[in-house]
């Protein structure tokens, strides 16, 4: 019977410790504050700020909002980057993508102080990572560690594999996995015989973006999986990459979706968010 890895209840007990870590600061008289940026009017890209929003409402983080128009120019987005970078009183910066085709995204990411960015995307964060500095780390794969970490799942010499190479889950992921000693392939749409790679993983990590593309002929026998993609299927119903009832009998721990990675991107957010307050003075 394969072990269900609980990401609602994993994501709920980082929330609950970055809280306490959130009351120590105020103790010292220290306010975190996060400052969340908005382009237009995105249902998706809404829910995601909210939920955002809430979470540090919840763990005693300040958040303010920056909604601005569909209509907001490259030029004026990244002067409040830079007044927001410039403010002392603000800790963490995020702006919610995707932007609208008239707003270069890489330019906002690279526009955002290092020292404040809590997405953990600007280049600065991706080569602090990828040769072992401290430094913020995108959200969803540091999320996944933290699963498999108080899974009781050992990365170390294990066979590590991952089907994605994107800059926000793909290549984070296998680097962090790399820091935590596996032994890492990374696998991508132009791989031959995935089937092949994956079949032979201890650790699969999916993040294609394909709805439950992977079925249990991709999967060895005993291995953990886990699950990066949301979908909505016809019927309005979340589901990975992962055809999870076809590969739960087969492997001995998996992530279910929903409830597994999704929730805890923002838990690892909150992470962020505290971490920031050292990291900041770094600048
Ligand atoms: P992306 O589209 O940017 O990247 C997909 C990657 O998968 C690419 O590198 C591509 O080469 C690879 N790929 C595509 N088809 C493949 C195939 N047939 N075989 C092997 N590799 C293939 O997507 P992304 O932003 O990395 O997101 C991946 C999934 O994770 C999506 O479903 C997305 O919704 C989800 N996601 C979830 C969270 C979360 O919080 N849980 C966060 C980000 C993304």
């Amino acid at each position: 019977m394969a072990l269900i890895i609980d990401g609602r209840k994993i994501s709920a007990q980082i929330k609950e410790e970055c809280k306490e870590q959130v009351a120590a600061y105020q103790a010292r008289g220290i306010e975190i504050c996060l400052a969340v940026v908005q382009v237009g009017s995105d249902p998706a890209s809404s829910v995601y700020v909210n939920n955002k929003k809430k979470a540090c409402a919840y763990v005693g983080i300040r958040s303010l909002s920056y909604e601005l128009d569909e209509t907001v120019t490259e030029e004026e987005l990244l002067q409040l980057v830079d007044r927001l970078n410039n403010d002392p009183a603000v800790n963490g910066i995020l702006v919610q993508l995707p932007l609208p085709a008239h707003i270069d995204e890489n330019k906002i990411i690279r526009a955002i102080s290092p020292m404040k960015d809590v997405d953990g995307f600007h280049p600065y964060n991706v080569g602090a990572l990828s040769i072992g500095l401290k430094g913020f780390v995108s959200c969803t794969p540091a999320g996944v560690i933290q699963l498999l970490k108080r899974s009781g799942i050992e990365i170390a010499g294990k066979n590590c594999v991952v089907i994605g190479r994107s800059n926000i889950v793909g290549k984070p992921m296998s680097m962090l996995l790399l820091r935590e000693n596996g032994t890492v392939t990374v696998t991508h749409s132009r791989t031959k015989d995935l089937q092949e790679i994956t079949s032979k993983a201890d650790i699969l990590i999916a993040a294609l973006g394909k709805p439950k593309f992977i079925t249990k002929e991709y999967v060895k026998e005993g291995a953990v999986v886990i699950d990066v993609g949301i979908h909505r299927n016809a019927e309005n119903k979340l589901c990975g990459d992962v055809d999870f009832e076809d590969v739960k009998e087969k492997v001995s721990a998996i992530t279910p979706v929903p409830g597994g990675v999704g929730v805890m991107t923002i838990a690892m957010l909150m992470c962020n968010c505290v971490a920031s307050v050292e990291i900041n003075e770094r600048a």
